[in-house]
């Protein structure tokens, strides 16, 4: 099979759809809604009653043109709204609003990592598009329909056919998921169904330039299912071939428990779906000044964000990483960070103690501490008033409080103990406590140096200056013989954040 493989080329393009983050439908003035009751959110438009109008939501027509400007797209003057005819029961209308042959934008790009390398990787449109409603089939054999999503504003992402590996495909899914996060224009949550992907396959012998038949694989709702879909498609559609066989120009699903794609329909041809223009909408036409204004307002991108937190700031690339895995978090850092003056400290107290406690919704996050109270521990921290673990205590002890860090080391009656004949004293005890580790220590073990500074700490209740109590024990312990047999080798250690 690998034999085979080699001698056909994969060809890869995505359509994917991202929800809005609007606070109404994309043609009528219900709100939209995750996990409410069923069928809660409706009115006579996005149920499709006779006679009701649609009118666009300029919030979504906002967000739209912020993504296709994120994207690098160049937005249409005027474009059109069409009808797409299919009988599902999900689809109140019996059509789907959405854009045909006029789309909102067009001729971006997305860049991802590409192994050592980047990949632009071609926009060939976005769209705009309401959502269908959701068929809820039931454990007694009935199956019901929840309209609470149908209208809910989505954009459709369309990248040019012009990706190679299931991997690209699984990064042009997560980068475009993050670039939108970063945009304030969807939170691209898979789990709730607001970012789909419909990922489109074909294969043609390696050297050659044409398209072969594809199969689109439908929603595809997790990065890894979008690359282990392909990764079984193409297997499939490369036996056919091997076999002599055609590839038939079809719809498929994915089954990711059995790893296996399966046939959902023969693809259907656009005239299969009678496209029209909407007679109810206006052409779509945007004017110059609102490109304008979202393009001056337009957010940071992330890999920006990083470079910055490295270069300016001083932070380490894991670190910057970590820092920018959600809008909120790089934001409360970053004004952490200036209140405190301290950015490197700021992004250790961030990592070590604050990300465990946030919780995220979207786009929202909520902390357990605000900024100013962050910054004033940072402080206290760096200019040695309290010590690690004092911090940590400090912390502990104002998460969900509005208790101020100065306020906290004074009633917890913390300070830092610097005072070289005390520690002394407590060193010499620590190393009379423990005859094993100062024999081990003594043979070449330098590594237990950790062990007896930990125990100096315990005896201290977290009090002690680490630097003095460390270098007091070493002067306690005294110079460890040298090793008597050659260093031995090992692997290189990968490099770690601290
Ligand atoms: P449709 O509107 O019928 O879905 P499009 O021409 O808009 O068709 O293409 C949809 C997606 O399929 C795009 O992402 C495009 O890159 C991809 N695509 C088109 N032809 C091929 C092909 N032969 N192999 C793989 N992907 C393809
Ligand atoms: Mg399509
Ligand atoms: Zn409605």
């Amino acid at each position: 099979m690998a034999q085979q493989v080699a001698h056909w080329e994969p060809v890869i393009g995505l359509e994917i759809h991202a929800q809005l983050l609007t606070r109404t439908k994309l043609f009528c003035g219900c709100e939209t809604s995750f996990g409410d009751p069923p069928n809660t959110h409706c009115c006579p438009v996005c149920l499709g009653l006779p006679g009701a109008l649609p009118v666009l939501n300029a919030e979504a027509l906002q967000l739209a043109v912020r993504a296709a400007l994120t994207l690098g797209c160049t937005i249409k003057q005027r474009s059109v709204f069409a009808r797409k005819h299919y009988f599902y029961p999900d689809l109140p209308k019996g059509y789907q609003i959405t854009q045909f042959d006029e789309p909102l934008a067009g001729h971006g790009a997305l860049v991802i990592p590409d192994g050592q390398r980047q990949l632009s990787v071609g926009i060939t449109r976005i769209h705009l598009e309401e959502d269908a409603g959701k068929n809820v089939h039931q454990v007694d054999g009935d199956t019901v329909v929840d309209l609470n999503r149908a209208g809910t504003p989505l954009i459709e992402i369309v990248s040019d056919p012009v990706l190679h590996t299931p991997a690209q495909a699984r990064q042009v899914m997560r980068q475009l998921r993050e670039a939108l996060l970063f945009a304030g224009v969807s939170a691209g949550s898979l789990e709730q169904g607001g970012l789909r992907c419909d990922a489109n396959v074909s294969v043609r012998r390696r050297g050659s330039s044409g398209l072969g038949a594809r199969v689109e694989l439908k929603n595809i709702n997790s990065f890894r299912f979008v690359a282990d879909a392909l990764d079984v498609e193409l297997r499939r559609q490369i036996e056919l071939l091997e076999q002599g066989h055609v590839v038939r120009q079809q719809t498929r699903g994915y089954n990711s428990d059995r790893r296996e794609s399966y046939l959902l329909r023969d693809k259907e041809g656009d005239h299969d779906y009678r496209y029209f223009p909407e007679p109810d909408l206006p052409p779509l036409v945007i004017d110059e000044a609102l490109i304008r204004d979202v393009e001056a307002h337009l957010p940071e991108p992330p890999a920006t964000k990083r470079r910055r937190f490295v270069e300016d700031l001083g932070l380490t690339v894991y670190a910057a990483e970590v820092l920018t895995s959600h809008p909120r978090i790089a934001s409360f850092f970053e004004e952490t960070a200036l209140l405190s003056g301290k950015p490197a400290e700021t992004g250790k107290v961030v990592q070590r103690e604050l990300l465990g406690d946030v919780t995220i919704d979207g786009l929202a996050a909520d902390f357990p501490v605000s900024p100013e109270q962050l910054a004033d521990l940072v402080r206290l921290r760096a200019s040695g008033a309290i010590s690690g673990p004092q911090a940590k205590r400090v912390y502990a002890t104002m998460k969900g409080t509005d208790r101020g860090a100065a306020e906290i080391v004074t009633s917890l009656a913390l300070s830092v103990e610097s005072d070289e004949a005390a520690l002394a004293e407590i060193a010499q005890q620590v190393v009379a406590a423990h005859p094993e580790q100062v024999a081990r220590y003594r043979t070449g073990k330098r590594g237990l140096l950790g062990f007896f500074v930990g125990q100096v700490m315990r005896a201290t209740d977290g009090r002690a200056e680490p630097k003095l109590a460390s270098a007091l024990l070493a002067a306690e312990l005294g110079e460890p013989e040298e090793a008597v047999s050659p260093p031995r080798k090992t692997a290189p250690r990968k490099e770690r954040d601290e």
